[in-house]
């Protein structure tokens, strides 16, 4: 994944970026190191008609039918000061618990657009097994045509154009990252998830963290 603060490469074995010293334990020491459950569309800022959800429903839908094997989440929030879109897009990347047994592997596969409506900042996030084919250029251009939507407040087509745009890249390489099917290499492993302790603290809102930062 790249580093929020610099885009210097970071390896899943660091903690923190040898470039400019951002480190992963400082935001989870901020944000929590808990999972939270990552919805395909957070709207945190309820910034959303009906209407935008339905129709980029849709947009997701066909962007999962093409790509199975890669996941596509939407964060929309006005983030407290300190925080940038980045590091929020790289924390839900790393903490964000896609519907799925095989979590870690899915994150790899994962793609996280956070956007701050109030600020009109977007970060896109990409797992460390789709990284490599998006170019810092494209990932640039993708970021200046969700600009220009934000700027007119449609929030949604930022999200639609991001997604397509996506789907474009990963489609020309999809080839190159079938998935092999995971292989059950213990009886305790079979991919059932058990439900103790399944209401954990880590299911709070995003928001919680936010009016907690306010004077
Ligand atoms: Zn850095």
């Amino acid at each position: 994944m790249k580093c929020p603060r610099c885009l210097a490469s970071i390896s899943p074995a660091q903690n923190a970026c040898s470039a400019c010293g951002f480190s992963a334990t400082l935001l989870n020491g901020y944000l929590g190191n808990q999972w939270v459950k990552l919805e395909r569309i957070t709207d945190a800022a309820h910034c959303l008609r009906l209407e935008d959800v339905r129709r980029t429903e849709i947009i997701l839908d066909d962007f999962e039918r093409s790509l199975p094997q890669v996941f596509f989440a939407a964060y929309l929030g006005v983030l407290p000061k300190g925080l940038s879109v980045a590091e929020l897009g790289f924390w839900l990347l790393n903490q964000g618990a896609f519907v799925t047994h095989s979590v870690s592997r899915r994150n790899d596969f994962g793609i996280v657009l956070v956007v701050d409506p109030a600020e009109q900042a977007a970060s896109i996030t990409l797992g460390y097994a789709i990284e490599k084919y998006f170019s810092p250029q494209t990932v640039t251009r993708m970021l200046q045509t969700a600009g220009i939507q934000l700027n007119r407040g449609a929030t949604s087509r930022a999200i639609e154009v991001v997604c397509n745009q996506c789907a474009d890249v990963l489609r020309k390489c999809a080839h190159g990252m079938k998935r092999q099917p995971d292989i059950l290499t213990t009886g305790s492993d079979l991919g059932l998830q058990s439900l103790r302790g399944g209401h954990r603290a880590g299911s709070r809102p995003l928001a919680g963290f936010s009016s907690a930062t306010k004077p």
